[in-house]
């Protein structure tokens, strides 16, 4: 490919993409499975063409939620780029309907020129990974108090029980001005309980931070509770609700209110319903089908999510049902089918809790890295120390999937919405 075909490529082709309506996800598919054998030999890929794909992934996602979702094959993506680049190898897989073959060599060629320009990304850096060097994702815990008492909590007593808060040492306003000390990165916060706006404090937070021009991205766990509260004193469609709906608190008519609240402001990540003994009767008792609810959220644009109850482990018939709803893979990262000890991971460069007291540490190491209100930050790809990674804002950091880290909720949503398409669960 030359340098002409590479500029197409990197100015004009996700425009046009998204004009042709094209296939988003298996376009964004395609581009991470031909990075995927240089992340696996660890080939020092921070150079700019590779971080331009990389770019060209967020603006997918976020095409995606301008544009809505399309259903098309990924057979008009390689057609547009066989047109466009013009490679030898596209056009004879086009020819001969090897659709499959012909995305991955268009990009193997894209990812061979990405080898041979090697201009790296970062000054010094020995940063590698997914992302390119501006991203970052800071997770607090502003209270592990919550307002509710749901029988299938995945919290233990003692943790329930503890009052610390992330306002102790901190008022919001000091939270507010230190997160500008991170003007230079792209940063995506993370906020987990408890119920994290139990505290009014956490709504002026959230407003603040989404003011800045860095803060990119935002997701936060919420029981909805306080849908009302948060459109009215932090609104931002940076902001995506990870909500709960939990069947002994609400029940359908008051959910759809509340998830619609925040549509209305394009605040809603996903409605997370936990298949649970309990929640599965209530559905029952109320004569609500779970396919039902799901088209009924979609067709006013919202991803029903249906989590397996950990309770239940890794049980083989629960699994089947589970899956119809969310990939295998995310299941298996979620029961810890593949542990994550020595897995070369970006949490060390991109992945960070920030405590109470101000200071950071990612879940690679022990290691204090950082202190929010000095603006510190050492950043170092490692290996996971850890047994098991758990949780989608945690494992889609490690190097061998290709789950995207940045606005994880929406790549998320996104996977598993074209996996109930192919399930048949989706009507459209
Ligand atoms: S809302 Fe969440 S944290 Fe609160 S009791 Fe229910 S499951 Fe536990
Ligand atoms: S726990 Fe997960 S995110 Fe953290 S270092 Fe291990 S693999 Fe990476």
């Amino acid at each position: 490919m030359n340098n002409n075909n590479y500029e197409s490529l990197k100015q004009g082709a996700v425009t046009n993409w998204l004009k042709e309506d094209t296939s988003l996800y298996l376009l964004k598919k395609a581009i991470l499975k031909a990075i995927k054998p240089f992340t696996r030999q660890q080939v020092d890929f921070n150079n700019e063409l590779v971080s331009k794909i990389i770019e060209m992934d967020r603006q997918l996602v976020e095409a995606k939620l301008e544009f809505g979702l399309r259903h098309k094959l990924v057979e008009d993506m390689v057609v547009n780029l066989a047109q466009r680049i013009q490679i030898p190898e596209i056009e004879k897989a086009v020819d001969e309907k090897n659709i499959d073959g012909g995305a991955v060599a268009a990009l193997t060629a894209t990812n061979r020129t990405a080898i041979d320009i090697q201009q790296p990304i970062v000054n010094s850096d020995k940063l590698m990974g997914k992302l390119n060097g501006r991203h970052v994702v800071f997770r607090f815990v502003p209270t592990m108090l919550c307002n509710l008492r749901c029988s299938y909590c995945f919290l233990c007593k003692e943790e329930k029980q503890d009052k610390a808060t992330m306002f102790d040492h901190f008022t919001a306003d000091e939270w507010i001005k230190a997160m500008g000390n991170y003007a230079e990165y792209d940063v995506d916060f993370y906020m987990w309980g408890g119920e994290p706006f139990l505290l009014e404090d956490t709504r002026k937070i959230v407003k603040g931070f989404t003011e800045y021009d860095h803060v990119v991205y935002g997701r936060i766990d919420h029981n909805m509770t306080m849908v009302e509260k948060i459109v009215r004193d932090c609104p931002s469609s940076k902001v995506k609700i990870n909500a709960s709906w939990h069947t002994e608190t609400y029940n359908f008519e008051q959910i759809v209110e509340k998830a619609m609240l925040l549509k209305s402001k394009n605040m809603i990540g996903m409605l997370n319903f936990v298949a649970s003994d309990a929640s599965m009767d209530y559905l029952k008792k109320h004569n609500l089908d779970l396919n039902w609810l799901i088209n009924f959220f979609a067709e006013r644009g919202i991803f029903m999510n249906v989590a397996g109850d950990f309770s239940k482990g890794n049980d083989a018939a629960y699994r089947e049902f589970i899956t119809q709803y969310t990939t295998n893979k995310d299941w298996d990262y979620i029961h810890n089918v593949y542990p994550s000890k020595g897995v070369a991971c970006d949490a060390g460069t991109s992945f960070f809790t920030v405590f109470h007291d101000g200071s950071i540490k990612s879940c690679a190491s022990d290691e204090v890295v950082g202190n929010f209100f000095e603006g510190t930050l050492k950043r170092e790809v490692r290996t996971c120390p850890h047994e098991s990674c758990l949780s989608l804002v945690s494992y889609c950091h490690q190097l061998d999937n290709e789950f995207s880290p940045v606005k994880h909720l929406d790549d998320y949503v996104l996977r598993n919405t074209i996996h109930r398409r192919k399930t048949g669960i989706l009507r459209s």
